[in-house]
């Protein structure tokens, strides 16, 4: 079975790149070069160096021998969340600045809804000396002040959108304009499998050292030759796709990929796509698509920035199809429990989008010698304000007394 993409740049019905007139030449320029940089030899070199010594990788995997106790299974976690920036995102933001440099480009844009993908690509650019631009919604901004700051000491310019809902979608648009009036420039850096071919493929394979470092890593922990079950949230589908790559093919190896349920499906306010979107296009790609029954994008709700996301990656829309993942989702309260449990149980805080993945663990009848790995795609920092509210509101924090 081939899971890759096709040559024309769609996985079965997925997929493509629905863009402007305008914009083709700054993607097919992407699309003719892409799979030539990343078998170069030097291109590889430099991007691996980069990885171990500046990402840190490979990123631990780490048995949760506690957590394992509670779940009756042995659990591993794949420490994402130990990377330099604290998440998944810089191994895609460090492999793609190194394409923009080979394409002789010199300014980086790129959108961000909770600053997560504009902070990891700031970081590159403060590293390679490029100028960098990125577009935000006037109300993320508000929101997510502490990554703005981030990115404006990485020196990175953070243009306020003020269009429509003023959040990422709206970023994306005045993204996509900017590229079309600098395509010479200029290089537009994705922060997720999303977007026109050949971005989802292009970042589904920068993803991928993931499941490339499971390979060598469940072996030497578990003496298994394959794990049993691999879970990990979904918002795009980035740190998922990387986490299953190397297992797509081995059909022993179940892959469970989590959306936010946000309030629960039958809310209206979720982001649970899968089950409540239907094929449409969406930021230049064929997908599964929260929509009206006219094709109007419907507004997602999670209470993870991560994973507040209409669309999908158009690969995942592909596995669902095909059976080859399961999809599940699970709601803001599970989330929040979830990650308590992790943090008192192994002295790991993790964010908010991990914490799903977690969370659906109680949903599942492992067996005793099941090998199950989650992927812990984040820290959980930027998300103490929710986890303060959730202490507040469940008198959680007993350890605390006033004399
Ligand atoms: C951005 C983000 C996600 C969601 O993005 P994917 O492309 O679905 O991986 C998940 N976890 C963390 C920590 C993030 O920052």
């Amino acid at each position: 079975m081939n899971y890759n993409v096709d040559e024309r740049g769609y996985y079965g019905e997925f997929g493509g790149a629905f863009i402007p007139e305008m914009m083709y030449p700054n993607v097919k320029e992407l699309a003719d070069n892409y799979l030539k940089i990343l078998n170069d030899k030097k291109f590889k070199d430099e991007f691996h160096s980069l990885l171990k010594h500046y990402v840190g990788r490979p990123s631990p995997l780490f048995f949760a021998s506690r957590l394992s106790s509670f779940h009756n299974t042995k659990i591993f976690l794949k420490r994402e969340d130990l990377n330099h920036t604290g998440a998944h995102k810089i191994n895609n933001t460090v492999g793609q600045i190194l394409i923009a440099k080979r394409l002789g480009k010199s300014r980086i844009i790129a959108e961000t809804g909770a600053g997560q993908h504009g902070v990891a690509t700031a970081t590159v650019c403060a590293l390679m000396g490029m100028k960098c631009i990125v577009f935000m919604g006037q109300a993320d901004i508000e929101r997510q002040s502490p990554n703005v700051l981030r990115m404006k000491m990485l020196g990175a310019e953070v243009v306020a959108v003020t269009s429509g809902n003023k959040t990422l979608k709206d970023a994306t648009n005045e993204a996509i304009r900017d590229w079309i009036s600098n395509p010479v420039d200029t290089y537009y850096i994705i922060g997720s499998v999303v977007g026109p071919h050949p971005y989802p493929d292009l970042v589904t394979r920068l993803q991928s050292v993931i499941s490339e470092e499971m390979k060598f890593q469940v072996k030497e922990l578990s003496g298994k030759e394959n794990p049993d079950y691999i879970i990990a949230c979904v918002g795009g589908g980035s740190n998922a796709i990387g986490s299953f790559y190397h297992y797509l093919n081995n059909k022993h190896v179940k892959l469970i990929a989590v959306e936010a349920g946000g309030k629960g499906i039958e809310s209206g306010e979720t982001a649970a796509t899968m089950v409540t979107g239907r094929p449409g296009i969406i930021h230049g790609s064929r997908t599964m698509l929260m929509q009206t029954d006219d094709g109007q994008i419907t507004e997602p709700y999670s209470i993870s920035a991560g994973l507040d996301y209409p669309g999908i990656g158009p690969i995942h829309s592909y596995l669902h199809k095909i059976k080859r993942v399961i999809f599940d989702n699970v709601n803001d309260d599970e989330a929040l429990e979830a990650a308590f449990r992790l943090t008192r149980l192994e002295g790991i805080v993790p964010a908010l989008e991990s914490a799903h993945a977690l969370a659906c663990l109680g949903k599942y009848q492992f067996h005793k010698e099941d090998v199950v790995v989650v992927t812990i795609s984040g820290r959980g920092d930027k998300d103490m304000a929710a986890y303060i509210k959730y202490m507040e509101r469940n008198s959680f924090d007993k350890s605390e007394k006033t004399i």
